[in-house]
C-alpha cells in the first residue's frame, strides 16, 4: 500500500492543519509515497509574521550562548538522523541515498559552523572626530525574513538560510518547495526540538502562490529566495516595491572548459559528475563543455563511454548514481527543451527524447559540436543535458565561457598554471573551478554567482553576516 504523509504548516511551534491543497510522489515508484499538504494563504501569513515578530525579541532575551547551543543541537540531530533523513529525501525527490546522506551531513555542518557563528559577530570601534566620543558599529538582526527554497537541496539550502538567521538574532518564516515538503516538515521537527523560543523558525507550506503571499505579507524585512530565474524576478519585483532586503539565488548556464593538456582521465570524470550527477539538478551543474579541438575526438568518446556505464535507477539503491527528475512535471519541460534543442538541428549523440524512460527518469544526454552561437546553453536546462563546444584555443574558449547571462560555476581542466591563473583572472564567474566540477561546494565558503545568477550579499560562511544583519553605528560620548 502506498505510504502517505498529511503534512501541516507549523507556526509558533503550533501545528496547523489545512485542506490538502499539492501533492508529490516518489518520482522514480509512485506506488511507493504520496506527499500532500495545505496551502498558506495570508491568514496563515500574518500569525507567522507576528509569532516571528516575536521570537525576534525572544531570541534576544535568550542570549546567544543558548542560541549557539541550539544551532550546535540541530547540528548534531541532523548527522544522526542522517541515514533516515536520506532516505526520506530519495523517497520523495528522487535524489540518490548517497547524495542525500551527503547533503544532510553537509546541512549539520552548516549549523555546527553557524553555531560558532553565533559567538563571532564582532563590531568595530573607531576613534571620534570629536574628541571624547566613541564610535562603535554593531552587527544588528535585521528582523523577519522570509525564507523560500526550492527542492533540489531540501536540506542543506534551507540550512544555509535559517541557520545564519538565526546565528545573527533573526526569526524566520519559511516556505519549502511543495517538491520537498515532507523533508521539510522533518528538518522542521529537529529545529523545533532544539530549544529556540517558539516562533523562531515558522514552517508554512504551500506552492508559488504561498510563496508569493509570503512576499507580500507585512512585517516581514527580507527575503532570501533560491529558485528559478522566472520565479526570482517576481520575488525581486514584490520586494523591490516595499523596499525589503533581497538575496536571490537562482538558475547558472555554467561551462567547463577542457584544454588540450588536461589530465584526460580527471576532465571525463569532471564532466560526467558535472553535468549528470543529481540528474544536472545542481544550479552549479555543467551545461557547456568547452574542448580544445586537438583533443575534442578522443575527449567526446571517453565521455560516451563513461556515459554508457552510468548507473542508472531506483534512488534508494545505494549502487545507484543517477536518479530521476523531481517530478513529471519537470521531466515534461525538459523533454519540450531537449525537443526544441533537435529540432533547432542539434542531433544528440547520446540520449535525447528519442531514448524513452519510465516515470520521471531523462536519459543523460549529450549534443556535440553545438555552434557558439547558438540558442542552447543561453539558457539553463535544469536536467541531465549538455552540450560540446568545440573551439580552436584558450581564448575562444573564454570567450564561449562567458558568452551567457547566467554565469555562477566556471570550470577548467588543464595542467598548465598559466592557463589557470588567467582562466581565474578572465573567467565571469562567482565560482572558479580547476580541475575539479563545476558543482560541488564547500559549506563555509562564499556562494554565488554574476550576471543574471545571484541579486544581493552572498551566502555561507563569513560572507552571510552582510545579508542577515543590518549595521548600527552608535556615537557615544561620556557627557
Ligand atoms: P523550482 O521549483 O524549479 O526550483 P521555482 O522558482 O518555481 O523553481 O521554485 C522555488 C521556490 O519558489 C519554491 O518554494 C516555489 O514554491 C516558490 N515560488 C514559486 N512561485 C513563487 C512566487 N511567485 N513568489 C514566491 N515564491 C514562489
Amino acid at each position: 500500500m502506498i505510504d502517505t504523509i498529511v503534512l501541516a504548516h507549523r507556526v509558533n511551534g503550533r501545528v496547523i492543519p489545512g485542506q490538502a491543497r499539492f501533492e508529490q510522489v516518489n518520482p522514480a515508484d509512485p506506488t511507493d509515497l504520496r506527499v500532500t499538504g495545505p496551502e498558506a494563504d495570508a491568514a496563515v501569513m500574518g500569525d507567522a509574521v507576528a509569532a516571528a515578530r516575536a521570537a525576534v525579541e525572544a531570541l534576544d532575551r535568550q542570549g546567544i550562548e543558548a542560541r549557539s547551543d541550539s544551532l550546535a543541537a540541530v547540528g548534531h540531530r541532523l548527522k544522526a538522523d542522517a541515514p533516515q533523513l536520506a532516505l526520506l529525501i530519495a523517497r520523495e525527490t528522487g535524489k540518490t541515498l548517497n547524495d542525500a546522506r551527503g547533503e544532510v551531513l553537509r546541512a549539520g555542518r552548516l549549523f555546527d559552523f553557524f553555531a560558532a557563528e553565533t559567538l563571532r559577530n564582532v563590531g568595530e570601534v573607531f576613534d571620534s572626530v570629536r574628541r571624547g566620543t566613541a564610535v562603535e558599529v554593531t552587527n544588528e538582526p535585521i528582523g523577519v525574513v522570509a525564507a523560500i527554497t526550492p527542492w533540489n537541496f531540501p536540506v542543506a539550502i534551507p540550512a544555509w538560510k535559517i541557520a545564519p538567521a538565526l546565528a545573527f538574532g533573526n526569526a524566520v518564516v519559511w516556505k519549502p518547495s511543495e517538491y520537498s515538503s515532507a523533508t521539510a516538515a522533518a528538518l522542521m521537527e529537529i529545529i523545533a526540538a532544539a530549544g529556540l523560543p517558539a516562533g523562531a523558525v515558522n514552517l508554512v507550506l504551500g506552492a508559488g502562490a504561498a510563496g508569493q503571499a509570503l512576499c507580500e505579507a507585512p512585517g516581514i524585512d527580507a527575503v532570501s529566495f533560491t529558485g528559478s530565474v522566472a520565479t526570482g524576478a517576481k520575488v525581486r519585483m514584490a520586494g523591490a516595491e516595499r523596499s525589503l532586503r533581497l538575496q536571490l539565488e537562482m538558475g547558472g548556464v555554467n561551462g567547463m572548459i577542457v584544454l588540450a593538456d588536461a589530465d584526460l582521465g580527471n576532465s571525463v570524470a569532471c564532466a560526467l559528475n558535472g553535468a549528470f550527477f543529481a540528474a544536472g539538478q545542481r544550479c552549479t551543474a555543467t551545461s557547456r563543455i568547452i574542448v580544445e579541438e586537438a583533443i575534442a575526438d578522443r575527449f567526446v568518446a571517453a565521455l560516451k563511454e563513461r556515459m554508457a556505464s552510468l548507473a542508472i535507477g531506483d534512488p534508494r539503491e545505494a549502487s545507484t548514481q543517477v536518479g530521476p527528475l523531481v517530478s513529471m512535471r519537470q521531466k515534461e519541460l525538459i523533454t519540450r527543451q531537449v525537443a526544441s534543442v533537435e529540432e533547432s538541428g542539434l542531433r544528440p549523440v547520446v540520449g535525447g527524447t528519442a531514448t524513452t524512460m519510465k516515470h520521471a527518469f531523462f536519459a543523460p544526454t549529450l549534443f556535440d559540436a553545438v555552434p557558439v552561437e547558438h540558442a542552447f546553453g543561453m539558457d539553463e536546462i535544469f536536467g541531465p543535458v549538455a552540450g560540446i563546444y568545440r573551439v580552436r584555443n584558450f581564448d575562444e574558449a573564454i570567450a564561449v565561457l562567458n558568452a551567457p547571462r547566467y554565469r555562477l560555476s566556471a570550470g577548467l581542466c588543464t595542467t598548465s598554471l598559466s592557463h589557470a591563473t588567467a582562466f581565474r583572472r578572465r573567467a565571469s564567474a562567482g565560482l572558479t573551478m580547476v580541475n575539479v566540477p563545476t558543482a560541488g561546494i564547500d559549506y563555509h565558503a562564499p556562494f554565488g554567482g554574476v550576471g543574471g545568477s545571484s541579486y544581493g550579499p552572498r551566502e555561507q560562511g563569513r560572507a552571510a553576516r552582510a545579508f542577515y544583519t543590518v549595521m548600527k553605528t552608535s556615537y557615544i560620548c561620556p557627557g
